[in-house]
């Protein structure tokens, strides 16, 4: 007689380990955060990216107003260019500032 198929649980509970709620019907990501937590971690990490890619886009608007590339012809490539450049660099400061709260919040708790 075969055992009755019971229901799958797709996501069983757990306990978030950012702020110890139980917590169910979701799935914890890889650090077993819930997704209240992995949300403000990424907002925060988001606030803190544009900071760089500010630095960045200002410092290469700078050159470009340097090398008297404002008034080529070719500027609008140029800002194209910068504005991917910006993109870019505030991609990866996203990814290093989650990183770097994930890792103090780690130590944080495991302090
Ligand atoms: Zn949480």
């Amino acid at each position: 007689m075969a055992a009755p198929v019971s229901a799958v649980e797709e996501h069983p509970p757990f306990d978030c380990s950012a702020c110890a709620a139980r917590k169910e019907g979701e799935r914890p990501d890889d650090d077993g955060r819930c997704a209240a937590c992995r949300g403000s971690l990424i907002r925060r990490s988001s606030q803190w990216a544009w900071v760089p890619a500010a630095v960045i886009a200002a410092g290469y608007l700078w050159l470009l107003f340097v090398w008297g590339l404002l008034e080529s012809t070719a500027m609008v490539f140029f800002l194209a260019l910068g504005a991917g450049i910006a993109f870019v660099a505030y991609k990866i400061a996203r990814r290093i500032a989650f990183d770097l709260l994930v890792t103090r919040g780690n130590r944080a708790r495991n302090h």
